[in-house]
């Protein structure tokens, strides 16, 4: 049989395959299946024997990205706490966005130090210990963590976020989207679960407002929108709205608008943006008129379509229900890491289009992108073009289709109907798409609301968000999970609720023994059954050891006495613990991590 024959009689069937939900389904399990099968096969296969230790795959691993907390971000009290309680409680707390944390369940325990020091400890003290065991890699904390009260009560507190409770409810809440229309295309959005997981704005979050006051179910007939938006960084904001695109399924631009953020501009990322000072030379359009003109042209029953759309919607400060995420749903290298393929690989390797080229950046053409991939993939179906549904690699994903030629009428931009003003953004980048395709007849200023159709919810009501609850006690989770327990070692005088305290939570007390070193050495030897270990050191209280004098017994030191307590407190916990020292000064805190 002829190639092209064999490929048309392939993909008739694989057509057929994907007639109706309940058959993708089916198909998505078995790939799963298969998916599961190969990986065993391949594991079976001896591993190169090139690295002297051998690879532990169950073994804990913790990397840290600190530049996903935004530049100049610094790890305050919450963001430390989630991360502690994300290793204590695991799966049912959401993962800090910050940190991939691989085979958590295999930390067996959580030991917290906090070392209280003065004012000159990082310039005269060389801590032996911490710089062997965490080979003198550290990060330098916020400010607040100074604040030993904020601390231990961050520590004591479980923070609920928003994305949390979704999380809680998802169960319920997906029944609620498996009554909207059994379509093939709603097997592609995002499930509220997923929407959580990834960090999604939410109805009732601080200064996120709905795409729309109601919204209908899904049908046959609900119309993609592809959204791009382009972020320079403010004096208030590291990703401030300075350009959105919207584009529909004819791939015409239904928005295309600079606006002005509310701080000032400090970087214009222009590489990434393509935004430059030129362009945002007089431009007065507003947040507030962006989200005015979204809501008026979306109709309820809208999927968005995007690329990491989340980062999108949080530079709109919107919120949508429906999203397809193409870095989502295709995925054509293995995704086991959780890494996403960017848009401008995925263009090419699927459409066989280039975009984000030397030429510049564009926001239409990256939301025509998107729009062409999450076609491409309703048309083809729930296992193509996502190696973690087994689907496998071929080289031609794109049947081989090379780039057509850009049409050569260019078609000339139509002023506003209602104020005569542009209704696209002058484009930059020679030859873009963005000129070769319908504007809209209305700027955003003008557009209006068409015809107003009645949703049939209200998605914050059907969420039903307890919005004032945004903490829970440590006591609570503790209960819930039979094998965590909690050692309390430090002041609790700061708290501003004390725990009851019992088997599961238990409280130790310098106070209560005769000297320091007793102290840490009930600690030490106790804390063998305990998940959590919160644990503080006052360095003014460690005894010096007795050799750490010189003749003249005027210089007290006690480094050493330090070091010896850290090494025994470290030496007790069991392998693949997790160890988090905080050495924190009037004005400056450094954090050491480490799996034991
Ligand atoms: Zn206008
Ligand atoms: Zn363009």
């Amino acid at each position: 049989m002829a190639k092209r024959e064999l490929r048309r009689s392939l993909k008739s069937e694989i057509d057929n395959l994907f007639a109706s939900p309940e058959t993708a389904e089916n198909e998505f399990q078995q790939a799963t299946k298969r998916q599961k099968r190969d990986d065993s096969e391949s594991s079976s296969t001896p591993k190169s024997s090139g690295s002297s230790q051998p690879f532990d795959p169950n073994r804990p691993r913790v990397t840290l990205h600190l530049n996903r907390l935004g530049n100049s971000f610094r790890i305050d009290c919450e963001t430390l706490a989630h991360f502690i309680h994300y290793t204590l409680f695991g799966n049912s707390l959401m993962k800090p966005r910050w940190t991939a944390i691989a085979n958590h369940r295999n930390i067996p325990q959580t030991l917290v130090i906090r070392i209280n020091v003065q004012e000159d400890f990082f310039m005269t003290t060389n801590l032996k210990f911490l710089n062997d065991f965490f080979e003198r890699r550290w990060i330098e904390l916020d400010s607040e963590i100074s604040d030993r009260s904020l601390f231990w009560n961050s520590m004591m507190n479980v923070r609920l976020t928003l994305q949390e409770q979704v999380r809680r409810k998802s169960e319920k809440m997906q029944k609620t989207f498996d009554i909207l229309g059994k379509h093939d295309k709603s097997n592609f959005i995002l499930t509220t679960a997923q929407l959580a997981d990834r960090g999604f704005p939410f109805p009732g979050e601080e200064g996120i407002v709905p795409t729309k006051r109601r919204y209908k179910k899904l049908s046959p007939s609900s119309p993609l929108f592809s959204v791009d938006c382009e972020m320079c960084e403010t004096t208030t904001a590291n990703r401030a709205l300075t350009r959105i695109s919207i584009v529909d399924e004819e791939q015409n631009t239904i928005l295309d608008t600079l606006v002005k953020p509310d701080g000032d501009i400090t970087d214009y990322v222009t590489r990434y943006s393509g935004i430059t000072e030129k362009m945002m030379e007089g431009v007065t359009t507003t947040l507030a008129d962006v989200q005015k003109a979204v809501q008026n042209l979306l109709p309820p029953d809208a999927i968005l379509v995007g690329h990491s759309l989340e980062f999108d919607l949080r530079a709109m400060r919107m919120t949508h229900p429906f999203c397809i995420d193409v870095g989502h749903t295709l995925n054509y290298t293995n995704s086991a890491s959780g890494g996403r393929n960017s848009l401008k690989n995925l263009s090419e390797f699927f459409l066989g289009v280039q975009i984000q080229t030397k030429f510049g950046h564009c926001s239409y053409e990256d939301a025509w992108a998107a729009m062409r991939l999450a076609q491409l993939k309703i048309e083809k179906g729930l296992m193509f073009g996502n190696t973690s549904f087994g689907w496998k690699y071929t080289r031609d994903a794109n049947g081989g289709v090379v780039e057509e030629a850009l049409q050569t009428e260019v078609v000339s931009t139509v002023p506003c109907s209602g104020c005569t003003q542009p209704t696209v953004v002058g484009c930059t980048v020679l030859n873009c798409r963005c000129r070769f395709v319908n504007g809209p007849s209305k700027c955003v200023h003008c557009v209006k609301l068409g015809e107003s159709i009645e949703g049939d919810f209200d998605w914050q009501d059907t969420l039903d968000l307890d919005l004032d609850k945004t903490t829970s006690p440590i006591e609570s989770y503790l209960k819930k999970d039979k094998m965590t327990s909690l050692m309390c070692a430090f002041d609790n005088s700061f708290l501003d609720k004390l725990p009851t305290f019992s088997k599961k939570i238990r409280s130790k007390q310098s106070s209560s023994f005769p000297s320091y070193d007793s102290f840490i050495n009930s600690v030490a030897s106790e804390m063998l059954n305990d998940s959590g270990i919160f644990l503080e050191i006052e360095k003014e209280r460690v005894e010096p050891l007795e050799d750490s004098a010189d003749e003249t017994g005027e210089v007290f030191d006690n480094s050493e006495g330090l070091n010896t307590m850290l090494e025994k407190l470290v030496g007790a916990t069991t392998r693949n613990s997790l160890v988090i020292i905080i050495v924190s000064s009037p004005s400056k805190n450094i954090l050491f991590n480490r799996i034991k």
